[in-house]
């Protein structure tokens, strides 16, 4: 019992002894009791409720939900019909509804947000920083007159303040008048004070769980950007690199499709380098832009400055000219964002979004590091890309030149010139060509095929059916062979198609083998040497889709260069081959057409001179004469021998008749024939005294000693020594003849023993000779099993050596043991 109720009652207890007085003294008493019971319930009933707001409000973080807590409690414990809590915007200029119960839609529309200045209960309050308290509804229609006819006949409305700082307010509206007492007041100010401070601590809770966020969110930025540089460190080509930033922008930012367009360097082309998400008709699109296209992406490079547009209005806002272009259903965000290096755009990420976009800080500034990141990979890429190109052009360079002394090699390897033309014809597939055709221009202009090669070796009998049925009509305008023969110039055709080949033959085989070889691209290059025409060389690409350009024509021409050399050497070398075989059978039918009058003349010729030796009369005048004769008749019949005996051993026909003899002697009788006819000379001839025995040919081999004997003093014109001798060392026997004439220079050592080969020493000295001996000593020493050799100083004399396989003496019969 509070004390004046004690006071009150003890009043009452002293006015006893008047009945009636004493009753209704009784009655206050009892009223005030009741009355004190009520408030002290009261009292407890808002402490409780206090601490249930208390122990609600501390389980909640969202400020909604404090708001409902609090505006709830308060109602049921004051009998309000519908309450709200608004905060002050971050601006401090309007009031906006966090939680409410019991208004009605339009009511809380009308108030969700409204400016502090209007005269409102909540707005007095708050912008007061005091209760504003209204028990009637007189009372507020004078205070607000707009809230005149409203549903709340009582108010109440109380600033939510922090300290010093007024934060929001708390109203409540009650259906029926009341007066606001001392209790109410206070609870109203407690339950005020609290729902600030759970509101406060929903604020920081909500700023540290977006401060998390917002470090996650930078740590995923960050996982991301370092994927992307892994990526990157992946990509090598511009293309790749952009393919990888376009892909990760879209997948970051949640782009529809994006594109990484970039500016040519002398900035009139886009190259749209990497997409995503993009239909080829777009792209399409893109590639024909021009970059003065008034486009967002197309702004942000000339601007230099990232676009982003994030509403379908915005899109229209600023570009109403494109409504056609961005359907709605697919496009309602756009973002551009330039990459720039060295502070020049080189292009720019382009981003289209299917939805609005938050449009947050970080995703520009991902974006921002995305577009930095793909312009020094793409300053990588376009270094790495021309280094890769230089080197490329280096060992292509290098590959060329190792085709061409390749080329060059094979076309120097051998006298068979058809078999070297085979050869390079073969060398430039697949390398330059996929086949290739080498055609010879005959002098009566005859256009022959000298050699195919084709990478599949199953087309080659196409290749040559196509030697054996074409046949070049110079009169045909639209013959490419013709025109290269006509003009001398090459010719390249990049795209080969069918209806060239209709418009040049009509002959169905042809047309059919060239379906057969298909080309794709082809060249005809024309061999020419000095201006004339020898050959072309036709190359084509066919299954490996190459195309030729310009390096391949200037590869081509090189190569064409070294066989029309060859081909011409071919050709000089068959008319040599041809002018010797000429040249031998003349030589051989001259012979045998001579030998049979020689013969007669010889015969004759010696008849005469052994006549006019017998007869006195006759000698004295004719005998010089005769002896003459004979003497010229007999060389020229040994040189008709020798001929004969080159045109046989050309045919095969040189026989040896043999039968073991003693070299001694016959060597010997050889030196003593010939060493009279010469007084220059000093002829020694040196021999072993045991036999030295061969199995030989007599006649052929005095035919040999011969031969070197009579070369010894015909090149030793001055005179000198000539040296014969024989040596035998069991195996074999050995013939030398040395002499100290003009000697032999050393380039021509080598073919000495070739038919009708004569040193330049020896025709210069205009000594006689026909250079066909020693091809006969070499014939009949080898057809013995023998070997001859020369040494020789020029100027210094000669040694022949003839080598013979030695017979060994037959053994003599075994005495026995
Ligand atoms: P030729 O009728 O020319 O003498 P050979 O076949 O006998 O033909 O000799 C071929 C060439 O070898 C000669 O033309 C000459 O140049 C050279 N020759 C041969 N023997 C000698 C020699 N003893 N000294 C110098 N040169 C020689």
């Amino acid at each position: 019992m509070s004390r004046d109720a004690f006071s009150n009652f003890s009043t009452a207890l002293s006015a006893g002894d008047d009945e009636p007085g004493r009753d209704a003294a009784l009655r206050r008493l009892y009223e005030e009791a009741q009355q004190a019971r009520m408030r002290a319930e009261q009292a407890h009933d808002r402490a409780a409720s206090l601490q249930r707001i208390t122990a609600a409000l501390t389980g909640l973080v969202r400020p909604g939900e404090i708001a409902a807590a609090t505006v709830s409690s308060c109602a049921a414990l004051l009998g309000a019909y519908a309450g709200g809590i608004s905060l002050l915007t971050p601006d401090g200029a309007h009031l906006e509804i966090v939680g409410s119960v019991g208004y009605s839609p339009a009511t809380l529309a009308a108030f969700q947000r409204f400016p502090l200045a209007a005269p409102s209960p909540i707005g007095d309050a708050v912008r007061d920083g005091r209760p504003v308290l209204i028990e009637t509804p007189d009372a507020i229609a004078e205070r607000y007159p707009a809230m005149r006819g409203s549903p709340s006949l009582a108010v109440a409305a109380l600033p939510l303040s922090l300290g010093e700082r007024v934060v929001g307010g708390l109203g409540l509206s009650f259906d029926q008048p009341r007066s606001f007492d001392a209790e109410d007041r206070a609870f109203l100010t407690t339950v005020a004070q609290q729902c600030a401070q759970a509101l406060e601590r929903a604020r920081l809770y909500e700023l540290a769980v977006e401060a998390r966020h917002a470090a996650e969110r930078a740590a995923a930025r960050s996982a991301r950007l370092q994927a992307v540089t892994a990526a990157l460190g992946e990509a090598m080509t511009v293309a790749q690199v952009a393919q990888v930033i376009a892909a990760e922008a879209v997948q970051a930012l949640g782009a529809a499709t994006g594109a990484l367009v970039l500016l040519h360097e002398h900035g009139t082309e886009l190259d749209l380098a990497g997409v995503v998400g993009f239909p080829p008709e777009a792209m399409v699109r893109w590639r024909s832009l021009s970059p003065d296209t008034a486009i967002p992406a197309l702004d942000a490079i000339r601007r230099q400055m990232s676009i982003w547009l994030p509403t379908h209005e915005a899109m229209l806002a600023a570009y109403p000219h494109l409504r056609a272009d961005w359907d709605p259903a697919h496009v309602q965000a756009i973002a551009a964002i330039p990459v720039l290096a060295h502070s020049r755009a080189i292009g720019v990420l382009a981003l289209a979004f299917a939805s609005p976009l938050a449009d947050s800080p970080e995703d520009r500034a991902l974006a921002l590091a995305l577009a930095q990141q793909c312009a020094q990979a793409i300053e990588r890429a376009k270094l790495y890309e021309a280094e890769h190109r230089a080197r490329a052009i280096a060992e292509e360079t290098q590959r060329q030149s190792a085709f061409l002394a390749e080329a060059s090699r094979l076309l120097a390897d051998s006298l068979d010139y058809d078999e070297r033309l085979a050869r390079l014809t073969r060398l430039v597939v697949p390398f330059l060509a996929d086949y290739s055709l080498l055609y010879a221009v005959a002098p009566d202009g005859a256009y022959v095929q000298v050699a195919v090669a084709h990478v599949d070796p199953a087309k080659e009998p196409f290749l040559r059916e196509l030697g054996e049925t074409y046949r070049v009509d110079m009169a045909n305008p639209t013959s490419v062979i013709a025109r290269v023969l006509r003009s001398g110039e090459p010719i390249l055709v990049a795209e080969a198609n069918f209806s060239q080949a209709r418009a040049i033959t009509a002959e169905p085989r042809l047309l059919e083998l060239y379906v057969l070889l298909s080309p794709a691209s082809y060249m005809v290059i024309p061999l020419s040497v000095a201006g004339v025409i020898v050959g072309t060389l036709f190359l084509a690409t066919a299954d490996s889709g190459r195309r030729y350009g310009a390096g391949h024509l200037a590869l081509a021409i090189e190569v064409a260069r070294r066989a029309a050399i060859a081909l011409d050497n071919a050709r000089l070398f068959r008319e040599a081959q041809a002018a010797i075989q000429v040249r031998d059978s003349f030589f051989s039918v001259a012979a045998h057409e001579l030998k049979t009058p020689l013969t007669a003349l010889l015969g004759q010729a010696q008849l005469l001179r052994r006549r006019a030796a017998r007869d006195d009369e006759l000698g004295g005048r004719y005998l010089r004469s005769a002896e003459l004769i004979a003497a010229q008749a007999g060389r020229l019949n040994a040189m008709i021998n020798e001929l004969l005996d080159v045109a046989r051993i050309e045919r095969g026909q040189f026989a040896l008749d043999l039968a073991p003899l003693d070299l001694r002697i016959l060597v010997c009788q050889v030196v003593e024939e010939i060493a009279p006819l010469s007084e220059q000379h000093t002829i020694t001839c040196a021999t072993p005294d045991t036999p030295l025995l061969v199995r030989g040919d007599a006649a052929r081999l005095e035919q040999v000693v011969q031969n070197l004997l009579q070369n010894a003093l015909k090149y030793s014109p001055a005179g000198g020594a000539v040296a014969v001798s024989l040596q035998g060392d069991g195996d074999a026997v050995r013939l030398l003849v040395r002499d100290e004439g003009i000697g032999i220079p050393a380039a021509a050592l080598s073919q000495l023993f070739q038919r009708f080969f004569r040193a330049r020493n020896a025709e210069a000295q205009r000594i006689d000779g026909m250079g066909v001996g020693l091809y006969v000593v070499r014939e009949i020493v080898t057809l013995h099993g023998g070997a001859v050799a020369v040494e020789s100083v020029e100027g210094a004399g000669s040694t022949f050596v003839v080598t013979l396989p030695a017979l060994a003496p037959a053994r003599a019969p075994d005495a026995g043991p």
